[in-house]
């Protein structure tokens, strides 16, 4: 998916800050962090929401679930508190149509 901007950045056509990488995620500082700590973790394939998971990317999501433990744990935050979240569709605000995982963390993130 050449028009898509997460697919660029995951072949180097854009360049990211990529803090954790391994053959089927990558993971790289938010442009415009909301908080000290806010990572992106997106997967490799171009899934483009939540709403496409389906079953064969079962193994895929549990990667990325360890994957996010361990990204925390690099980061710093994983005693001080992290959130994990995803946004999925126009009410969600999903604004880049390529599944990704926002990590939160560094501060006291109210509720
Ligand atoms: P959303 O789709 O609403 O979950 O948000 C997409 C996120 O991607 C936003 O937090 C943006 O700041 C971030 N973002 C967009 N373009 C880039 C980029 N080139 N590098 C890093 N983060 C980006
Ligand atoms: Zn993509």
């Amino acid at each position: 998916m050449t028009d898509c901007i997460f697919c660029r950045i995951i072949d180097g056509t854009i360049p990211a800050d990529v803090v954790y990488q391994d053959e089927k995620v990558l993971a790289f500082k938010d442009i415009k962090p909301a908080a000290p700590v806010h990572i992106l973790l997106v997967p490799r394939e171009h899934i483009p929401s939540y709403n496409d998971l389906e079953a064969r990317h079962s193994e895929l999501i549990g990667h990325m679930a360890l994957a996010l433990n361990k990204i925390a744990a690099e980061q710093g935050v994983a005693e001080t508190g992290y959130r994990i979240l995803v946004n999925c569709g126009p009410d969600a605000g999903q604004i880049v149509y390529h599944l990704h995982y926002h990590l939160l963390g560094g501060k006291p993130l109210g509720s």
